[in-house]
């Protein structure tokens, strides 16, 4: 695909703030980063997504000078950034472990970059004492690192990121290494500050939840290479590729065979789907769905793509149930529904019944068989 492509980019923008041109990061022969190409726009919450050696960190590393480029141009604002040191940046950083310094209190973990800047200690004091609000932490100035959990650790250094006022904030997996329920509240919280505070944000991050929740908008990568740009919703309801297919949500991957532009046979149906664009009648293709797309009620003989199955497991989790369906025909593509629990009420769903469901053609996608 086209990774220049902005997908998503607010439409009223002005000039991007942060541009990304033809990065390339090489670890001896090792390609980390291909090319890679993007623009960011003042005020969006950004997020890196893709699996563990994708290259995201690197290129969040690359952005703050920490470790340079082998080829391409950064600019930030306007101004050319790609070979400056970090010190001649402007942005302020998160890691994921909370590297606060330990022998710091929390003043001077949170003093520590208005050092520089020849401050008063009154005013200095009050930043301080802001920044703390802004984070939820007032009055903890005394104590030291140790004596605070993991989630008070890493308020404490995005207050650190802060204090300066960076037109960039960066932030590096900065909620995985704490438990569920604090990294669900911090995602609340870190979104609603960077709201109220307009800093361009950009977080590195494995965990698509944390993606699709917080994100502006979401740079899918994989090996070295941008898949898709775009909003969450972009990239959940229409991802540009299998791969993003897979690594966001759960998808259903159906074997399938073209037999006329926008028709796909499935075993021994006939379903209509989505676009089927360069692709020829015969093409074996992958036929997609998420298992929440999957309709049961008001199905019919004349709704169109209906499949009968048998319900070959049904897995309670919680606020829902999700089904395994073996279709009828005998062919060999199971796949996923999720059912609400009144729904599993009202048709008296359980395993080793037969049902008819529909698969909308506006939710179906096809992808060439690779
Ligand atoms: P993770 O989520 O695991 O941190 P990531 O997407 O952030 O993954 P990177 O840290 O950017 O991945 O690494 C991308 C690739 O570059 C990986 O294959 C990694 O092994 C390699 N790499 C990173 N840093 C170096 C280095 N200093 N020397 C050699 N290879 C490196």
């Amino acid at each position: 695909m086209d990774v220049k492509a902005n997908g998503g980019a607010p439409a009223d923008a002005d000039a991007p703030y942060l541009r990304i041109e033809r990065v390339s990061k090489l670890f001896g022969s090792f390609v980390a980063l291909k090319e890679v190409s993007f623009d960011i726009y003042r005020g969006e919450f950004v997020c890196f997504l893709g699996p563990s050696g994708c290259g995201k960190t690197t290129l969040l590393r690359a952005i703050a000078g920490l470790d340079l480029q082998t080829s391409g141009r950064i600019e930030q604002d306007g101004r050319d950034i790609s070979s400056l040191p970090p010190s001649g940046r402007d942005f302020g950083i998160v890691f994921q472990s909370y590297a606060l310094f330990p022998n710091l209190s929390v003043f001077d973990n949170v003093a520590y970059g208005l050092r520089s800047r020849g401050l008063s200690r009154a005013a200095m004091e009050a930043r301080v004492a802001e920044l703390l609000g802004l984070v939820g932490l007032p009055g903890e100035v005394r104590k030291y690192p140790a004596q605070l959990s993991g989630g008070q650790q890493q308020r404490i250094a995005v207050a650190r990121a802060l204090a300066i006022s960076p037109g960039l904030l960066l932030l590096d997996e900065p909620l995985s290494a704490l438990d569920a329920r604090v990294r669900v509240r911090l995602r609340h919280e870190i979104r609603a500050l960077q709201r109220r505070l307009g800093v361009t944000t950009i977080m590195v991050t494995h965990d698509q939840e944390e993606a699709l929740t917080m994100a502006d908008r979401i740079v899918v990568m994989n090996q070295g290479i941008i898949e898709q740009i775009g909003t969450p919703v972009e990239i959940y309801r229409h991802p540009a590729t299998p791969f993003v297919a897979d690594f966001v949500g759960t998808m259903n991957f159906l074997d399938a065979t073209l037999v006329a532009p926008g028709r796909v046979r499935l075993g021994a149906v006939e379903v209509a789907c989505g676009a089927s664009d360069g692709l020829v009648p015969g093409a074996a293709v992958q036929l997609c769905f998420r298992p929440e797309d999957v309709s049961v009620r008001q199905v019919e003989r004349s709704t169109p793509n209906v499949v009968d199955v048998t319900i070959e497991g049904l897995e309670f989790l919680g606020s829902f149930c999700r089904g395994t369906l073996k279709p009828l025909d005998g062919g060999p593509n199971e796949f996923v529904a999720d059912f609400s629990i009144n729904l599993v009420r009202d048709f008296d769903l359980a395993v080793g019944r037969n049902l008819s469901v529909a698969l909308p053609a506006d939710r179906l996608r096809i992808y060439p068989k690779s």
